[in-house]
C-alpha cells in the first residue's frame, strides 16, 4: 500500500526538478516539496505530535501549505485544513473540535485569530506581510513558534510511520451551506480511490490551475490527484477571472477545477476569447449547480473536454457528466461513475419507482469513515439497502433519466411545501433566470398562513435592466403553475454565497426574517 506521500517520494526520484506546486511567490520542485515534508514530519515527530493526531491549517494557499499538509500526513497526523473566511469564533472552534495539538496560521489569520483561546500550539507561516509578533491568548501554556525555527534542519528525516488504507488522512469541515460545518474524515484509502479514478485525465503531465480553496473536497479532488501522478499545480490565492486567465495562458494550463460562479465570470469576460488557452485539456466542476446554456458555452468557447461532478465532501463525486461527449444532457449531472452506486429514495426511506423523483443516496470507495466525534450524525447521515450495505444520504433530490442520467432538483432541506404541493426553488429560479434583465437569482420558502409555506424570489438585476421587479414578477408569474407563484420578488445587490460560490439560502431565510421583525 502506497501513500500519497510515498507516491510524491517516487517522484521526488524519478523527476525530481519538476515542479510540483507554485504560488505567486515561486515554485518548488517534488524534491523540495518531498525534503519539505520530510522536515514537517520530523518537526511533528520531535514535538511528540502521534500519528493520528490532528494537524490544522488555517493559511492561504501556498507551497508551505501544501508542505505541511503533505509532511502532517506523512507523519501520520491527519490534515486538517480550515477555512480563512469562517469567523474567527467558528475557526477557533473547528480547530478545537479536531482535537489539533498544532495549528500553522499565516498573518493574516493569525491577527484576525488574536483574540480566540486556540487550545493548539501555534505555528507562524513567515509569509505575506512579515506576520504580527502578538502571543495568542493562550500563549501562557502553549508554544509559539515562527514555521522557519520550528521547521527540522533540512537534512532531516521522520522516523518511517506504518500507515493502514483505513486509517484517516484528512478531516474536512463541511462547507456548512445548510448548518454547522461537520467534521469529515476521509481515510488514505479514500484518497486513494480519488487519486488512481483520475488515471484516464492524464494528470502525469497536468499543469493543473487551482483558484479555490484547499481546505474544500472541491479543490483536494484535483490537488490531490496532480501531485499523486506527478503533475504540477498552480495556486492562486484569491479568485480573479482575469488574473486567472492571464496565469492559465503563462504556465500553459492543462487542467483546472472551477466553481460554477467562476466559470461564469470567466466566460463575461468580453476578451476572453484573446487568451490562448490552447493547452487545457480536461476542466471539472462541482459544488453547485452549473446551468446548461454556462455549459454550453465553456464548451463551445474553451479548449478542453469540460467534465461535472456531483457529489459531496462525504461520499466524494458520485456522478459524472462528460459535457463535451453529451451535448443533449446538459441539463444533467451525469451517470454514476463506475464503482459508484447511486439510489434514489422516498421519506420513507424506501427506494422510488424508475423515472420517480427521489432523494439521493450513494455508495462508493471514497466513502467518509464518519462525522468526527458525531456518532450520531454519522448514522443519520447513512441508508441501507435490504443486503445491510452502507450508503450515504446526499439531502439532494433527483430523478434518473431513462438513459441513466441523473438531474438534479434542489437540496430537500430547500423543497418548498405550499398547500400540499411540492415546489422545487430550482424549477421557479429556471424560469427567473431566462429573463434579460436577471442576472442571478434564488427562490426560498418562506412560512405563510394560508399555505403552510410559499415561494419567494430573490434576483440580482444586470447593470443594463429597465424592468423593475414588479414587471419581472408578473412576467415569471404568467409562465408558472398556479399552485408555483411567487408570492413576492425581491431586488438583491448580490447573493450571499460561501467562500466555494454556493448560494446561502439560510441566509436569505434570515434576511426575509429579519425584515419582517
Ligand atoms: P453542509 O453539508 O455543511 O450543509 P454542503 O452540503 O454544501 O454543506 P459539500 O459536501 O461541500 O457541503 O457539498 C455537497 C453538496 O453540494 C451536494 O449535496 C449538492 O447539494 C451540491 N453539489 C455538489 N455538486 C453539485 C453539482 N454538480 N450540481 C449541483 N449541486 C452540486
Ligand atoms: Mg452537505
Amino acid at each position: 500500500f502506497a501513500t500519497l506521500p510515498d507516491l510524491i517520494r517516487a517522484h521526488a526520484l524519478e523527476r525530481g526538478d519538476r515542479t510540483a506546486v507554485a504560488d505567486a511567490q515561486g515554485s518548488i520542485d517534488y524534491r523540495t516539496l518531498d525534503a519539505m515534508m520530510d522536515r514537517v514530519a520530523a518537526a511533528l515527530q520531535r514535538d511528540g505530535v502521534k500519528p493520528g493526531s490532528a494537524v490544522a491549517i488555517v493559511a492561504a494557499p501556498t507551497t508551505d501549505y501544501a508542505a505541511v499538509f503533505l509532511g502532517a500526513v506523512r507523519a501520520g497526523c491527519v490534515a486538517t485544513p480550515i477555512a480563512p473566511s469562517a469567523t474567527p469564533a467558528a475557526i477557533a472552534a473547528m480547530i478545537a473540535d479536531s482535537g489539533a495539538a498544532v495549528v500553522f496560521l499565516d498573518a493574516e489569520n493569525a491577527w484576525a485569530l488574536k483574540g480566540q483561546q486556540l487550545i493548539a500550539s501555534v505555528v507562524l507561516f513567515p509569509r505575506g506581510g512579515g506576520g504580527p509578533d502578538w502571543a495568542p491568548a493562550s500563549a501562557g501554556e502553549q508554544a509559539f513558534y515562527r514555521f522557519e525555527d520550528w521547521l527540522a534542519p533540512s537534512n532531516a528525516k521522520p522516523t518511517p510511520v506504518t500507515i493502514a488504507p483505513e486509517d484517516p488522512f484528512n478531516i474536512i469541515y463541511s462547507s456548512g451551506t445548510t448548518g454547522t460545518p461537520k467534521g469529515i474524515v476521509q481515510s488514505h484509502a479514500m484518497r486513494w480511490a480519488h487519486v488512481s479514478r483520475n488515471t484516464a485525465a492524464g494528470f502525469d503531465t497536468a499543469v493543473t490551475m487551482i483558484a479555490t480553496p484547499l481546505y474544500s473536497n472541491t479543490t483536494l479532488v484535483s490537488f490531490l490527484p496532480t501531485l499523486g501522478w506527478g503533475g504540477s499545480v498552480v495556486l492562486m490565492g484569491k479568485f480573479d477571472a482575469r488574473a486567472y486567465l492571464e496565469l492559465a495562458q503563462l504556465y500553459h494550463a492543462t487542467h483546472t477545477m472551477l466553481v460554477p460562479v467562476q466559470y461564469q465570470r470567466i466566460m463575461a469576460l468580453p476578451d476572453f476569447d484573446d487568451f490562448d488557452l490552447s493547452a487545457f485539456r480536461f476542466k471539472t466542476s462541482t459544488s453547485a449547480p452549473f446551468s446548461a446554456a454556462l455549459k454550453a458555452d465553456v464548451v463551445a468557447r474553451w479548449p478542453g473536454v469540460l467534465v461535472e461532478f456531483y457529489g459531496m465532501t462525504e461520499g466524494g463525486a458520485s456522478c459524472a457528466l462528460n459535457a463535451t461527449a453529451n451535448p443533449t444532457k446538459l441539463h444533467t449531472v451525469g451517470q454514476p461513475m463506475p464503482g459508484h452506486e447511486i439510489r434514489l429514495i422516498d421519506d420513507d426511506g424506501v427506494e422510488v419507482a424508475p423515472g420517480e423523483m427521489g432523494e439521493v443516496v450513494g455508495r462508493s470507495p471514497a466513502m467518509m469513515n464518519g462525522y468526527h466525534g458525531r456518532s450520531e450524525a454519522t448514522r443519520d447521515a447513512e441508508w441501507h439497502d435490504a443486503d445491510g450495505n452502507r450508503y450515504i444520504r446526499h439531502g439532494d433530490v433527483g430523478r434518473f433519466d431513462e438513459d441513466g442520467f441523473l438531474t438534479l432538483m434542489d437540496r430537500k432541506k430547500d423543497l418548498i411545501i405550499s398547500g400540499g404541493f411540492n415546489i422545487y426553488p430550482s424549477d421557479l429560479e429556471a424560469v427567473l433566470a431566462r429573463h434579460p434583465a436577471v442576472a442571478d437569482c434564488a427562490v426560498i420558502g418562506v412560512p405563510s398562513e394560508a399555505w403552510g409555506e410559499t415561494p419567494v424570489g430573490f434576483y440580482v438585476p444586470r447593470a443594463d435592466a429597465v424592468e423593475d421587479a414588479a414587471i419581472i414578477l408578473a412576467w415569471v408569474n404568467g409562465q408558472l403553475g398556479k399552485t408555483q407563484r411567487l408570492s413576492a420578488l425581491h431586488i438583491a445587490d448580490e447573493l450571499p454565497r460561501s467562500a466555494i460560490g454556493k448560494v446561502l439560502k439560510r441566509e436569505l431565510r434570515d434576511r426575509l426574517a429579519g425584515a419582517a421583525a
